[in-house]
C-alpha cells in the first residue's frame, strides 16, 4: 500500500477555483503539478480568502477517500444528516 500522504491546495486555473489534492507532504514551491485527481495544473501561494472560498475538487477528494477504504456514499450519506 502507497502512504505516501498528501496536501490540499487551492488553485485557479482556466476559471475554474477548486481546492485539490497533491501527492507528497507539503507543496514545495512546483509551478506545475499533476492533481489526484489527474489534471496537471499551474500552481500558486494562496491567499487565506482561496482558502476559504475555494470548493473541495469532488474528484480528488471521492479518491482519497477510495484509497483510505472509505466509500464515498458512506460519507456522502453522513453529511447531508449533519446538515
Ligand atoms: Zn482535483
Amino acid at each position: 500500500m502507497v502512504t505516501s500522504g498528501h496536501f490540499w491546495l487551492p488553485v485557479a486555473a482556466d476559471g475554474a477555483r477548486a481546492r485539490h489534492a497533491f501527492r507528497g507532504r507539503r507543496w514545495e514551491g512546483e509551478r506545475v503539478s499533476e492533481a489526484v485527481c489527474g489534471q496537471t495544473l499551474p500552481l500558486a501561494q494562496p491567499s487565506e480568502m482561496d482558502w476559504i472560498t475555494f470548493k473541495t475538487c469532488d474528484e480528488c477528494w471521492r479518491l482519497l477517500l477510495v484509497e483510505a477504504g472509505i466509500s464515498p456514499e458512506a460519507v456522502n450519506a453522513y453529511v447531508s444528516e449533519g446538515g
